[in-house]
């Protein structure tokens, strides 16, 4: 039905709009791992390992390229995490000091991450900008009685004249910074000020980690061809990189839950026995 004096409107726009409606319900159904967990297997996979539901997609050989069982926990094990992520009586999530910090080109989708990790602390305010350069100064979350994040100024197109003072300074002297999280957009790789901020990593043999960002953005074929060209980066060029990629999508959730686990592990809040039987540290 039309308001009268108004167009209809077009049956195609109609039909897009309630596409669009269909995924946004979709994705804002999967915060929690417990939803991931009621899809078919298949698609559960996707979700939760996207490096891993990638992998199968290259011959043999190829898959040797992909380090994906170095962190691999199990389904339990990623269910638990999210337990850190939850703000309870006893789990404050707020800003205050450090612990694992990421650091991205602007607009790499750091917000969005952010703001994805702490989808189950609703009142954790993480603003996403329209306009690239938003985050000039540093945020810190600080995880309950677990974590602190830090999160960084972006760097590159509009960065903080002083961001390479406060960044480095940050990254040098910060005693308990046990990982950083370098962000990639895997839609267009490793970027020259990318670079700067890897050799920063490197200069000052920091513990890190690159997490591919967007991933839902490109085919498939694209995003393996990325993936296997940083791959290749990190195992050629690199020294304190951790071998294993972590590819995320702030949109789907795919990798999120993964990355959940991950972080709640190298804080030294689970429990780890040979990554088989892990238990939350309270
Ligand atoms: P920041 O400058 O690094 O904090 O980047 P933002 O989080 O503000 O994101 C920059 C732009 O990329 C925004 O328009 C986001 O909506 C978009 N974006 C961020 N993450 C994703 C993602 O996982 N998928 C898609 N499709 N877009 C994303």
């Amino acid at each position: 039905m039309t308001a009268p004096g108004l167009r209809p409107i077009p049956r195609k726009l109609l039909e897009l709009t309630g596409a669009l409606r269909r995924v946004n319900r979709a994705c804002s159904t999967f915060q929690t791992f417990a939803e991931v967990l009621r899809l078919p297997k298949r698609q559960m996979t996707k979700l939760a390992f996207p490096l891993q539901e990638l992998q199968r997609h290259l011959t043999p050989d190829a898959r040797l390229d992909l380090h994906v069982k170095i962190f691999d926990p199990s389904l339990e094990d990623i269910s638990k995490a999210e337990s850190v992520f939850t703000a309870t009586g006893r789990n404050r999530i707020e800003y205050l000091s450090s612990a694992v910090c990421f650091i991205g080109r602007s607009n790499v989708g750091k917000s969005s991450l952010i703001k994805a990790l702490f989808a189950l602390a609703p009142e954790v305010e993480v603003r996403v900008s329209k306009k690239p350069g938003h985050t000039k100064k540093m945020n810190f979350f600080k995880v309950g009685k677990y974590f602190t994040l830090v999160d960084m100024p972006g760097y590159g197109y509009r960065a903080p004249e002083d961001f390479v003072d406060m960044v480095e300074t940050y990254l040098k002297e910060r005693r308990n910074l046990m990982r950083t999280f370098l962000l990639v957009d895997s839609v267009v790789g490793i970027q020259k000020t990318d670079s700067i901020a890897i050799g920063m990593c490197e200069e000052f043999s920091l513990p890190y980690v690159m997490v591919l960002t967007k991933i839902d953005k490109s085919s498939k074929g694209h995003l393996l061809k990325q993936v296997l060209q940083i791959q290749k980066f990190v195992d050629s060029e690199t020294q304190g990189c951790f071998p294993q990629l972590f590819p995320v999508s702030s949109v789907t959730y795919s990798g999120i839950h993964l990355l959940r686990c991950f972080i709640a592990d190298i804080t030294g809040n689970l429990k780890t026995d040979g990554f088989g039987q892990l238990e939350l540290n309270t």
